[in-house]
C-alpha cells in the first residue's frame, strides 16, 4: 500500500510518496505563501502531491490515502482545521476544499502529532507501541502515541505542552499566559537566557561567537560554547536542561510512555542534552526497581512529517 503525506509548514508544503517499508519514494515542495486564499493553498498542496507521485511513477489515484499534517488542530472526523494561527486558518473544511482537486480519502492531523507517529513507527521509536515525542524549536509541542495511535484529545488539541505552565508567573508568553514550556525549553527560551547571562557577563564566550552582537546568538552556538566549557555557557545549559528534565518528567509521570523521543533543532546537540537531561530525571529513590524511561533523539528529521502524514489514516 502506497500513501501521500504532506507536511504543511509555515514557510513550506512538502508532499511525499511513502512505500509501505516506510520509505519515502519521491518528494516535492511548494511555498505556502499564507495570506492567501485557502482555496489557492489546497491546489498547491494537491499539486506537489501529484508531482510527487509522478515522480515516484504513480498516479495521484494509486494512492490508498492523503494525510495532511498541519501546524495547530485538526479534526479528522469532520475533515476540519479547528485553530491554524499560523496560516490564520479557523475551522477551514480542508477535506472539502482537497476534494476538489483530489478524489483519494484524506486525512487532517496536527504536524507534531504526525512527526511522533512517524518516528514511533519507523525512527528512534521503532519497535515501541507508546512513545512522547517532544519538539524543540522555535516553540516546543509534542506528539503523543499510545498502544500505536497518536492522541489527539477530545478536540484535536491534545499535546500542546508548550503552553503548559512550567514556571507560575514568569516570563510572559505570545499566548497570553505566562511562564510557559515554550519561554524556557525552546531554542527561543535558551537563547533568551543565553543573552541575559552576555549582559551579566560580557566575558563569555558566548559574546565572541555572536560577535559582540547579541541579537546574533542562537542555539547552536549557547550549546558549543557548554560543549567547551564557557562557564557561563555551561551554567545556562544546566538551567536550561533543569527546565526540560521537569518537563520530560511530568509526561514521564503521567503517561509512563515506553520512551521519551527529543526531535527540533535542540535536539541535534544529540548525547550532550540527552545524557544531561537524563542525569537530571528525577529517580525513584523508594522503588529501585522501577525501571528509567529511555531518551533518544529523533533521527527522521525533515521527512518525519511526511512520513507521520502519510500515516494519519490508519492511526
Ligand atoms: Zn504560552
Amino acid at each position: 500500500m502506497v500513501r501521500g503525506g504532506i507536511d504543511l509548514g509555515g514557510t513550506h508544503m512538502a508532499a511525499g510518496i511513502l512505500a509501505e517499508d516506510g520509505k519515502l519514494l519521491a518528494v516535492a515542495e511548494r511555498p505556502t505563501r499564507p495570506g492567501r486564499p485557502a482555496e489557492e493553498m489546497a491546489g498547491d498542496l494537491a499539486g506537489a502531491l501529484e508531482e510527487a507521485a509522478e515522480k515516484a511513477g504513480l498516479r495521484p489515484e494509486e494512492l490508498a490515502s492523503v494525510g495532511i499534517g498541519v501546524p495547530g488542530a485538526a479534526n479528522d472526523e469532520t475533515g476540519v482545521v479547528t485553530n491554524c494561527n499560523n496560516l490564520g486558518w479557523y475551522h477551514l473544511p480542508l477535506r472539502e476544499l482537497m476534494h476538489r482537486y483530489i478524489s483519494r480519502p484524506v486525512h487532517l492531523g496536527n504536524d507534531a502529532n504526525a512527526a511522533a507517529l512517524a518516528e514511533s513507527r519507523y525512527g528512534a521509536g521503532k519497535g515501541t507501541k507508546s512513545c512522547v515525542m517532544i519538539t524543540l524549536g522555535t516553540g516546543v509541542g509534542a506528539g503523543i502515541v499510545l498502544d500505536g495511535r497518536v492522541w489527539n484529545g477530545a478536540f484535536g488539541y491534545a499535546g500542546e505542552i508548550g503552553h503548559m505552565c512550567l514556571v507560575p508567573g514568569g516570563v510572559p508568553c505570545t499566548c497570553g499566559r505566562s511562564g510557559c514550556v515554550e519561554q524556557y525549553c525552546s531554542a527561543t527560551g535558551l537563547i533568551r537566557m543565553g543573552q541575559r547571562a552576555c549582559e551579566l557577563f560580557r566575558d563569555t564566550r558566548m559574546m565572541t561567537e555572536a560577535g559582540g552582537d547579541l541579537s546574533r546568538l542562537n542555539a547552536r552556538m549557547i550549546l558549543d560554547c557548554a560543549r567547551d566549557g564557557d562557564p557561563r555557557a555551561v551554567s545556562v545549559f544546566q538551567e536550561y536542561v533543569r527546565f526540560l528534565a521537569t518537563v520530560i518528567d511530568g509526561m514521564i509521570v503521567l503517561l509512563e510512555p515506553e520512551m521519551i523521543i527529543l526531535g527540533g533543532g535542540v535536539s541535534r546537540a544529540g548525547s550532550f542534552l540527552l545524557d544531561a537531561v537524563s542525569a537530571q530525571l528525577p529517580r525513584w529513590e523508594a522503588d529501585e526497581k522501577r525501571p528509567d524511561i529511555p531518551l533518544r533523539a529523533a533521527c527522521l528529521g525533515n521527512e518525519a512529517g511526511m512520513i507521520g502524514a502519510a500515516l494519519l489514516g490508519d492511526a
